[in-house]
């Protein structure tokens, strides 16, 4: 929500500065980039840490057939991509 007319200026949640052109309840763009990069920090580890495990079992029980092999060499970076969006998208919600 914009700042009304005749507010310039609102504090920011996080840090308590004043800024103009962010409406209530919002963060100031520098508080705004900190958390996306906490963020995005966070998704990354928990998308290598998990993706890791996934590999692992994806090839221990993985079978002979070749179009299993394909699957798993498909799967393995798209369960890295999801683990990664899900886990971003929940860290901007919860993050403090
Ligand atoms: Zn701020």
């Amino acid at each position: 929500m914009p700042s009304p007319i005749g507010w310039p200026e609102l504090p920011c949640i996080e840090c308590g500065e004043q800024v103009a052109g962010i409406g209530f309840g919002e963060r100031c763009p520098a508080c705004f980039a900190r958390r996306t990069r906490r963020a995005a920090t966070l998704a990354r580890r928990v998308a290598l840490g998990l993706t890791s495990l996934v590999a692992g079992w994806t090839l221990l029980h993985l079978p002979a057939a070749t179009m299993a092999r394909w699957y798993a060499l498909i799967g393995i970076p798209v369960t890295y991509l999801l683990i990664h969006l899900i886990v971003r998208r929940v860290a901007m919600e919860v993050l403090p």
